[in-house]
């Protein structure tokens, strides 16, 4: 039984039109020892021969036996693991990995077959040694001559120990001397080996040939033993094994890092595509999830940063649960004082100064320790009469500025000052709410606990139905214009009449209740009882309101103050995560600014339609820059495959390697662009209001995305390598 038999072989290449004769009736037998020599002329069918014997390419007629066994039911899988363990090649064109170094090269044939790891290294060094480049064994192949090149590509062969070894016109590209050297190695090899070499010149060969092969039209013309073959015997040869894992990560990591310029702008698209697409996707779901957010009837005036928790079996929280509560993940703070924060009617920003008219509507008022420095632009406030309020651009409000911070009372039409206060900074956040110092809310508790929101809902009632009754007859009053104090001016007919020093009892309704407040010493002027109403001076009504306010102190205390938390959050998404992580069998959580809107569900529905067309559209963009980019990348290593898979890598660990070198890609490529936002997030808002959007596990879904995109990519690539036989694919690519 020889070692190689082919029974009337035929090969033919089809194209589109024609149908060529690449060799046809061949039937020949080679064995282990010889030294085969096959000459004829261009176009003979030499290499056709060669490639079919070594599985590189398929044939169509008759039979090829291996070792006495058809080859002709043979699969992919099988042709690979004959090369894989039989053959070793060499190509006229080297066919060497550029951007390896010579050791890189020959290392890589010992990794795919699974040679010992403690011996690859020596094994390697000494088949360089063999063919004389251990001077250059750390030179890149790209740099190396071509006789170089094919006495590292025969070191490569070796490396497999492979019984037979074809060699293509090895020296057709080699000046004399250099091919002189190549087949005295190829000799210097044999001695237990098959090897077949095609070469034009025969003269190179002949004192080494003990058989020669002359072809032409591709049939065999001339088959001629020269010299007697001692007989030789197939000695075990070495199975491949599986590649093991840190070799494989040494292979990809090797291929990354061989070809840096690749590489790096590989990572700087994975990192601009991620970059872009994280911000763009979080603003989009950001507008999509607060669509049909409306403001709470309860608490029209509450920022979105703000939610408030209640225990649902109505008991006081303990020390423990606020600190438990504080410390989840999506909290800034809690504040024990809930009512705070709740206003019931909308508090705004108005100059002082008439001359620079700015005004400004908030949407909420917040404390201090809300703020992160790098948000505002400014100051946190600090002392006691400072404010952060939002930038706005239309606004004459600048940094210093001394503003009157007011309640409209809608019911009586009126303001309720809160103070002068001056802008120490603006929020960058655009949140539209206004921040006080710590200090002056703290102040303002204790000062008679003085709350924003209740206190203005129910002053407000207070003042819309205030009356009092003078000789009989009951007058409504409201605020006037005047200083005087404890003056009421009665508007009627003009007869004057002033008394003074009189006793007056106000009284008020609230929640269909009346309260009285008894107010001495009293003046009253251009007194007249026609039009039943009556003017106070502004510090008369408001000492009157705060009058009536001391009797309610308990009653707007009670109700919210200490059996309910106030949850600051970064936002509406922080808040909404805070709503599902919290034990909601002991809590109730109210969101005032999350409550949904039945109205909205329309444009919710437009801005999801939106965010969709947009995702789809930059997804697309982006998609197709991707694909392009990770194409030409791909198709640029084709040569490249299509030697793994000549020294014998299947397409199962040239799968396992492309997903492998696109997870590194991506896993890199995502740290980096987590550090670059990450910095950039101090510096750019839209940055920063993003990230607040992004989930921990968006982080992952976005990497694995990537990871899943570029692996497809590659393994689709890879598959479509190995459709083509192995000599397609290097034909193919001769070109590029
Ligand atoms: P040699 O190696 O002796 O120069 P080849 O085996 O390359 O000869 O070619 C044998 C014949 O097959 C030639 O006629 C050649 O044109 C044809 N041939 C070789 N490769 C292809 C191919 N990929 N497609 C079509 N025809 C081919
Ligand atoms: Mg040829």
């Amino acid at each position: 039984m020889s070692l190689i038999k082919l029974d009337k072989v035929a090969k033919y290449y089809k194209s589109e039109e024609t149908v060529s004769v690449g060799m046809k009736n061949i039937s020949l037998e080679f064995d282990l020892g010889e030294f085969v020599a096959v000459t004829g002329e261009s176009g003979s069918g030499k290499s056709t021969m060669l490639n079919v014997i070594s599985g590189l390419d398929g044939y169509e007629d008759g039979e090829l036996y291996l070792f006495g066994e058809e080859t002709s039911h043979y699969t992919i899988t099988d042709w690979e693991k004959y090369r894989g363990t039989y053959i070793g090649f060499v190509f006229q064109n080297y066919n060497i990995i550029d951007s390896y170094t010579v050791l890189q090269n020959v290392m890589l044939a010992l990794e795919i077959q699974g040679y010992p790891v403690k011996d690859r290294k020596a094994r390697a060094l000494e088949l360089i040694e063999k063919v004389g480049l251990t001077s250059h064994k750390n030179h890149k192949a790209s740099k190396l001559s071509g006789g170089q090149k094919q006495r590292t590509v025969i070191a490569r062969a070796l490396a497999k120990d492979c019984p037979i070894i074809v060699a293509d016109e090895p020296t057709g590209n080699l000046d004399s001397t250099s091919g002189a050297q190549v087949m005295k190695l190829l000799h210097d090899i044999a001695k237990d080996k098959l090897i077949i070499v095609v070469t034009h010149d025969y003269d190179q060969v002949a004192e080494y040939a003990t058989r020669k092969i002359k072809m032409m039209d591709g049939e065999v013309v001339e088959d001629k033993k020269i010299k007697p073959v001692e007989p030789q015997f197939l000695t075990e040869v070495p199975k491949i094994k599986r590649m093991t894992f840190p070799t494989l990560l040494k292979f990809g990591l090797r291929n990354l890092l061989a070809t840096p310029r690749k590489m790096i702008f590989m990572l700087l698209l994975q990192i601009v595509v991620m970059g872009v697409f994280t911000v763009i996707y979080t603003n989009q779901m950001q507008s999509v999830r607060e669509a049909d957010l409306g403001s709470s009837q309860l608490f029209p005036s509450v920022p979105e940063t703000r939610l408030l928790v209640e225990k649902r079996d109505g008991s006081v929280f303990t020390n423990e649960e606020v600190l438990q509560i504080e410390s989840m993940r999506y909290v800034r703070h809690v504040y024990t004082q809930a009512d705070l924060f709740y206003n019931d009617v909308q508090v705004n920003v108005r100059s002082v100064n008439q001359f620079e008219y700015a005004n400004l509507y908030a949407d909420g008022t917040d404390t201090a320790e809300m703020l992160s420095a790098r948000d505002i632009d400014g100051t946190i406030p600090l002392a006691m009469n400072e404010i952060v309020i939002t930038t706005n651009n239309w606004s004459q409000f600048y940094i210093g500025q001394e503003v009157i911070v007011y309640v409209y009372d809608y019911s009586s039409g009126g303001e309720m000052t809160l103070g002068t206060f001056v802008i120490s900074g603006f929020d960058n956040l655009q949140r539209n709410t206004i921040y006080f110092s710590k200090a002056w809310l703290e102040q303002e508790r204790t000062g008679g606990r003085i709350v924003i929101s209740r206190y203005q809902q129910i002053s407000g009632q207070i003042a819309s139905n205030l009356s009092y009754e003078l000789n009989g007859t009951e007058y409504y009053a409201g605020k006037g214009w005047q200083n005087n104090p404890q003056n009421i001016t009665i508007y009627g007919d003009g007869t004057q009449t002033i008394l003074s020093n009189q006793t007056v009892v106000f009284t008020s309704n609230y929640n269909g209740t009346d309260y009285e407040v008894t107010m001495t010493g009293v003046s009253i002027s251009q007194f007249s009882n026609n039009y039943g109403f009556s003017e106070l001076s502004i510090g008369f009504y408001e000492s009157i309101i705060q009058q009536f306010m001391a009797n309610f102190e308990s009653l707007y205390l009670e109700d919210i103050g200490d059996v309910m938390l106030s949850v600051s959050v970064d936002g509406i998404f922080a808040g909404r995560q805070f709503i599902d992580q919290i034990d909601s069998e002991i809590y109730k959580v109210y969101y005032p600014s999350n409550i949904n809107d039945p109205m909205q569900a329309f444009n919710k529905f437009m801005q999801g339609i939106l965010a969709f067309i947009s995702l789809t559209v930059i997804g697309l963009f982006l998609y197709t820059i991707v694909h392009a980019v990770t194409r030409n990348v791909m198709n640029s290593r084709k040569k490249d495959f299509a030697i793994y898979r000549s020294i014998g890598a299947n397409q199962t660990l040239l799968a396992k390697l492309v997903v492998l070198e696109q997870v590194i890609l991506s896993l890199v490529g995502f740290a980096i662009t987590f550090a670059i936002l990450t910095a950039l997030r101090t510096y750019i808002t839209i940055i920063r209001s993003s990230l607040i959007y992004m989930r921990f596990q968006d982080y992952f879904i976005l990497v694995f995305a990537f990871m899943a995109f570029g692996a497809w990519l590659g393994l689709r690539f890879n598959k479509k390598v190995f459709k083509q036989s192995v000599i397609e694919t290097l034909s193919a690519s001769k070109g590029e």
